[in-house]
């Protein structure tokens, strides 16, 4: 679509308002919203200006003018369904006042991504099809009383609060249990209606979804979303998260994407399924491979593992991530492909055909940002390919077997691979990129760019995390 169909749907439309919206490092959606009668398709063209140095880990205050230009092609612009006036929001990427794209605008890198794979002439399409799963919950009240527990969170379902103590004031009648949500139907189930309003607002913005259910967690939900192009997944991600907000917020609630809000229960996962299609075919499909898995799809996991340390800094980017990834959550850390099975961090979707065949990476969650995230997975996954690299010897073979089971030593000495166990490593690995002159990264990512992302996750979640003592540590230490 050109700024002057866009122009024309709009008036159609009778929009009153245009609102800009981008993406920084954290996958922060912001906006700068414009009256209508300010817009032509000159002012379109040139963009809009806004100041970078507002925007964490982006521009110095002496060099702060940026420019946002709104993205037409990709389609995924909508009518705000929560503003009182029509209201027309647009994703752009943003733009040095020079007329380059930014090298830290996430969505600018994705789209620099795909240039990449099209030049080497492994794929001229990328699909990603994300699960995100949310919690809906009435309050969270953090506690300083620190002999019975850190924090309380209230919901339609129940009472939780930590260190499993749960007291005498639990209300068990129509409530789902520790990992009881999956799914009886109401009154265990409480969220029929809340989820059944998300559904209706994501149509309305565009979102295509299908299955639409409970989680197995209390009070955890997820609603299915048709995959799309890596550029369009990552903006449905987008207005997924804004739409199941703002529907919780406007019936009293709080949803949230956190990847573990409570100890002892499965948290929130983003599961990726990801192909590579070329002149209209997928490359991922071969119907003599396991699971009609081809090589090149092989290579692609290969190569998502044999760079899953430094993939992990973009794709579990919190420090609460790692508390999702252990073993008995269905959120696996081992780095292992199989068919069927959910404690290996690579699930081949039983029974899929050429057009469906791809592999599921299991272990990102919310906190990525969808650009950078489904684009480090993709410049590991291609680098595999490009390399001909083979998946390591201790999981060449699909790992069928409950990988949960498996003890720390077994692990060990099978030579079984695992995600690392903190965002401190997975930035170490990402240091170590930056030293390599031929990382897979920097096809794409601009050596300042990745320098930026390290100090930032130092800055943001690193050191203030893990400098702060936590209440369970009163109860660890209490004989010291
Ligand atoms: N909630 C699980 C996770 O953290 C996933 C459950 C599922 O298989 O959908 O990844
Ligand atoms: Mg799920
Ligand atoms: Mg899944």
């Amino acid at each position: 679509m050109t700024a002057k169909e866009f122009l024309q749907e709009c008036r159609e439309k009778e929009i009153e308002f245009i609102d800009f919206r981008f993406t920084d490092i954290k996958g922060v959606w912001h906006h700068v919203t414009y009256d209508i009668d300010a817009m032509d398709e000159e002012v379109l063209a040139n963009g809009i200006p806004f100041d970078g140095s507002s925007i964490p880990a982006w521009q110095p205050i002496n060099e702060s003018d940026m420019i946002l230009k709104p993205d037409f092609e990709i389609g995924t612009h909508f009518v705000d369904p929560f503003t009182a006036d029509p209201t027309m929001v647009v994703f752009c990427d943003v733009y040095n006042t020079d007329g380059t794209p930014y090298e830290k605008c996430p969505r600018s890198i994705a789209k620099k991504a795909l240039k990449y794979m099209d030049e080497l002439g492994i794929g001229d399409v990328a699909y990603f099809g994300p699960e995100n799963e949310f919690f809906v919950f009435d309050n969270v009240v953090i506690r300083d009383d620190i002999n019975s527990q850190c924090y309380e969170v209230d919901s339609s379902e129940g009472v939780w609060n930590d260190y499993a103590d749960w007291g005498d004031e639990l209300n068990i009648g129509h409530r789902p249990r520790t990992k009881g949500g999956y799914f009886p139907v109401a009154p265990t189930d409480t969220m029929v209606d809340l989820r059944a309003e998300m559904v209706k607002v994501l149509k309305e913005v565009g979102l295509e979804t299908f299955v639409v259910h409970h989680e197995v967690a209390q009070a955890q939900g997820e609603i299915g979303v048709k995959f799309g192009t890596l550029v369009e997944a990552a903006d449905n991600v987008q207005k997924l998260k804004y739409v199941v907000k703002m529907v919780a917020h406007l019936n009293g609630k709080t949803a949230t994407f956190m990847p573990k809000p409570l100890y002892g229960d499965n948290g929130n996962g983003m599961h990726t399924h990801q192909s590579i299609w070329k002149d209209g075919k997928n490359m991922f499909y071969d119907p003599n491979g396991y699971a009609n898995l081809s090589d090149v799809a092989k290579k692609y996991i290969a190569g998502v593992f044999a760079h899953a340390d430094a993939v992990a800094a973009f794709t579990n980017a919190s420090m609460n991530s790692y508390k999702r990834l252990q073993p008995g959550f269905e959120a696996p850390n081992i780095l292992a492909y199989s068919a069927k099975n959910r404690s290996a961090s690579c699930r081949i979707p039983f029974g899929a055909g050429e057009k469906s065949v791809r592999t599921e990476f299991r272990f990102p969650d919310s906190t990525a940002n969808p650009y950078l995230a489904f684009t480090v997975m993709l410049l590991a996954g291609l680098d595999g390919i490009k390399n001909n690299l083979e998946i390591y010897e201790a999981a060449k073979e699909p790992l069928n077997e409950d990988l949960f089971e498996l003890t720390l030593d077994e692990i060990k000495e099978r030579g079984i691979r695992t995600l690392p166990a903190t965002l401190r490593e997975a930035i170490y690995a990402v240091e170590d990129e930056l030293k390599d002159p031929n990382s897979f990264l920097k096809p794409v990512l601009t050596d300042e760019f990745i320098k930026t992302y390290i100090d930032y996750k130092y800055e943001t979640e690193i050191i203030p995390v893990e400098g702060r003592p936590h209440p369970y540590e009163f109860i660890t230490s209490y004989s010291c």
